[in-house]
């Protein structure tokens, strides 16, 4: 490939970027104006035209999704395969790293994530053991506690809990909890960021190693880096790598997550010669889309302030429905999907962004009702399922029998009469004797001081973890993860629930297998082993790279896995206070700018269209609420929506009823007639006073004796005759 070909598809302030001569660089610029474009384009230009070797480059990004994205755009642009280069996230950089160099780190081989579920649970045990309230102490609070102290890089020794008792008890968690950890050999998230750092702290040789080798740092989003992120670009950086950042201040979301725009300012300062390049043009999406954005985000104050433009038309105008509740919502998102796939339209250009997860088992089962395929980014993923784990959890303690939050997890899953008491003896041995829960089984057991039927439970439970061990060490992978999930009980156990869900769990279950079977090894982590691999794959990749990448499927995600990335029609849900913004931001005031971020980011991702929706009522965490539209709606300029009104709407003000003998004829659509009589399951006796709409979109206005007058849809209310 020429040279000029790199430059091919840039405009002018692009190609400054990108043929820049080698120094350090920040690209601060909005959405869609080719950021990600410049920074792969400058990886294919250092091979190419710098001579510089892929082994002295190491790139980072957000997501596992943007970093394969990343990985392919870079192999297109510079037409070779790059193997074993260094691109990824920097959990799964900083991971590999600490594999490879464990000993350094300080962890034992066999090493295991621990994700936030598990570490929960642990903080929970640990609370109990400190005679804590959790009532006092939520473990969340805990876990919040402890994983900001590591992204700022702060271990129990360096915090100084003044005399607050709260403080000097949550300090307490943390000490106890890291030393479980290491007893267990076990790393959180937020660890495998801070010993990666440590050990650039702590092992100058190994620190000199890799600043001879990587002479060149990018990093997409830098927005979103957090202090110990930062810190550990900047030592590894050094005196002489040269380190380019893009980023854009209005999309920073992870405020909540101790990322810190400030990095962007605190960067200048490190790198004192770096260049500043900005880049205006949005070549992403359609005029509309783009004003609209640009006008919701400017309600943000403190901004580094800049404006996009694009030479793009116009285009249609962003499309705002009004549903009735969740499901009508759905409904009517997968209609339009189903639209355009019946036009011939890729599912997979559609994307269905909502705030929180919960939100996005009504929309799968609306897909599923209408046969379409899609796959989910981040959120309920596959490796996160209670069945998964748990089968997970046997695998992982035959490859460490010292994994507390594996032991924790399985010890009495299927249920073997291993009781809370006998737990609590074997937690408080662990903790005063400093063993690990295997450890203090054996010494109790040693010491008969579990006896009878506690002490063969346990020991039922050990010989099982053993013999698995024995039997599966030369087995294919596949063959050990059916062999676990059989010898362990947990199939029989969800055998014997029956039912639905058991169903569906069974079915997870054999789709372990399956993952097993088809598991890759990834070259870095070839000395490993493959159970470990897997594990770990498990662990870090949690469903973001399980689904078949092959398959043409509807994408649904959070507004943050959304990041970075882009889709010709986009829709985005539930858009009501409460929602987006989020009940939490609107309790806390300062949060409120960083949700108009996510809106910012959502609208952002759609080339061509873009739907917005929100309900009158909807169920989610188990409850109804009436909602209203978010006040992000309410700051997108009229000119640029299109409201979606009901096609046969007939609104007729009630105390206007004279036309009630002509209504109940039409009303058979709905079922019920003016002036009829009905229950409803909530709200009780009432009498039908009006009705519009008509289909799957009717509605009628009863009028209940201890709730007044609601408007109800009849596909959904329950409503009955009387
Ligand atoms: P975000 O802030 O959302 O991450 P970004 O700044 O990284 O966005 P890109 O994803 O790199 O933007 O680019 C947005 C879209 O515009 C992509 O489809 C990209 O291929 C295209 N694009 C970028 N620059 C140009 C250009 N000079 N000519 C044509 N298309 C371009
Ligand atoms: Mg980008």
């Amino acid at each position: 490939m020429d040279v000029s070909s790199l430059l091919d598809g840039l405009n002018d302030k692009q190609r400054e970027a990108v043929a820049a001569p080698q120094s350090s660089m920040l690209v601060l610029a909005g959405a869609g104006s080719g950021k990600t474009r410049v920074l792969t384009h400058r990886i294919a230009w250092l091979m190419q035209v710098e001579q510089q070797s892929p082994y002295s480059i190491l790139a980072v990004t957000f997501t596992n999704k943007a970093a394969a994205e990343m990985r392919e755009r870079v192999e297109k642009v510079a037409g070779t395969n790059m193997g074993r280069m260094w691109i990824g996230t920097f959990h799964g950089l900083a991971h590999r790293l600490l594999r490879t160099h464990f000993q350094d780190a300080g962890l034992p081989q066999s090493f295991q994530i621990l994700d936030s579920d598990d570490q929960v649970r642990l903080l929970k045990r640990i609370l109990k053991s400190l005679n804590l309230d959790e009532k006092q102490y939520p473990p969340r609070q805990a876990q919040a506690y402890i994983n900001g102290k590591k992204d700022q890089g702060l271990r129990p020794k360096h915090i100084d809990a003044g005399g607050f008792p709260i403080e000097q008890n949550l300090l307490k968690i943390y000490q106890v909890y890291q030393e479980s950890c290491d007893r267990a050999g076990l790393v959180d998230f937020a660890e495998i960021l801070l010993r990666a750092h440590e050990l650039w702290l702590n092992k100058p040789h190994l620190l000199a190693h890799y600043q001879e080798r990587f002479k060149h740092i990018l990093v997409d989003e830098f927005q979103d880096t957090n202090a110990i992120q930062y810190a550990w670009i900047r030592v590894l950086a050094g005196q002489t790598a040269n380190v380019m950042i893009v980023g854009d201040d209005d999309q920073s979301i992870y405020g909540w997550r101790g990322a810190q725009v400030e990095n962007l300012h605190r960067f200048l300062r490190d790198f004192p010669t770096a260049t500043t390049i900005r880049l205006e043009q949005n070549y992403r999406s359609k005029g509309n889309i783009l004003k609209a954005s640009n006008a919701l985000i400017a309600n943000n104050p403190e901004r580094l302030g800049k404006e996009l433009w694009t030479d793009e038309a116009d285009g249609e105008p962003i499309s705002l429905y009004c549903a009735f509740n969740e499901m009508d919502e759905a409904r009517f998102i997968v209609g339009r999907i189903n639209d355009w796939y019946e036009k011939g339209g890729n599912l997979s250009d559609c994307a269905i962004l909502y705030r929180s997860n919960a939100q996005s088992r009504v929309l799968e089962e609306a897909l599923l009702h209408k046969g379409l395929a899609y796959r989910i980014y981040g959120g309920l993923r596959f490796f996160e399922r209670q069945e998964i784990k748990d089968a997970m959890g046997y695998m992982r303690l035959i490859s460490n029998k010292n994994d507390d939050a594996a032991f924790e997890r399985v010890v009495n899953t299927p249920p073997r009469g291993i009781g809370d008491r006998t737990l609590d003896i074997l937690r408080t041995t662990a903790r005063q004797q400093e063993l690990t829960l295997w450890q203090a089984c054996l010494r109790l057991l040693d010491e008969k001081v579990l006896a009878g039927r506690a002490a063969s439970a346990v020991r039922g439970f050990m010989d099982l973890i053993v013999t698995l061990q024995e039997e599966t060490q030369d087995m294919a992978l596949y063959r050990m993860t059916d062999t676990v999930i059989q010898a362990s009980g947990l199939k029989a156990m969800y055998e014997a629930e029956k039912g639905e869900k058991a169903h569906a769990r069974i079915e997870n279950l054999e789709e372990l297998v399956t993952a097993a079977r088809t598991f890759e090894m990834p070259e870095e982590l070839e000395d490993m082993g493959e159970l470990n691999a897997f594990l770990s794959h498990a662990a870090l990749e949690a469903g973001e790279g399980q689904a078949d990448a092959f398959t043409d499927a509807v994408q649904l995600m959070t507004l943050h896995s959304a990041k970075g990335l882009e889709f010709t029609m986009v829709f985005m849900a539930g858009v009501e206070e409460g929602i987006f913004p989020s009940k939490m931001a609107l309790e806390e005031g300062d949060r409120l700018d960083e949700e108009r971020r996510l809106c910012y980011v959502g609208m952002t991702r759609a080339m061509e269209k873009l739907y917005i929706t929100y309900a009158e009522s909807r169920r989610i965490y188990g409850r109804e609420d009436y909602a209203r539209p978010s006040r992000f709606i309410k700051e997108i300029p009229p000119q640029y929506v299109d409201e979606i009104r009901l096609k046969a709407q007939v609104s007729t003000p009630m105390a206007n009823n004279r036309f009630s003998a002509q209504k109940s004829a039409v009303a058979n659509d709905t079922g019920f007639s003016v002036g009829q009589r009905v229950h409803h399951p909530k709200f009780g006796d009432g009498k039908v006073t009006n009705f519009e709409g008509s289909g799957a979109q009717a509605r009628v206005q009863v009028n209940f004796s201890d709730f007044g007058s609601k408007w109800l849809v009849v596909a959904y209310a329950r409503l009955e005759a009387r």
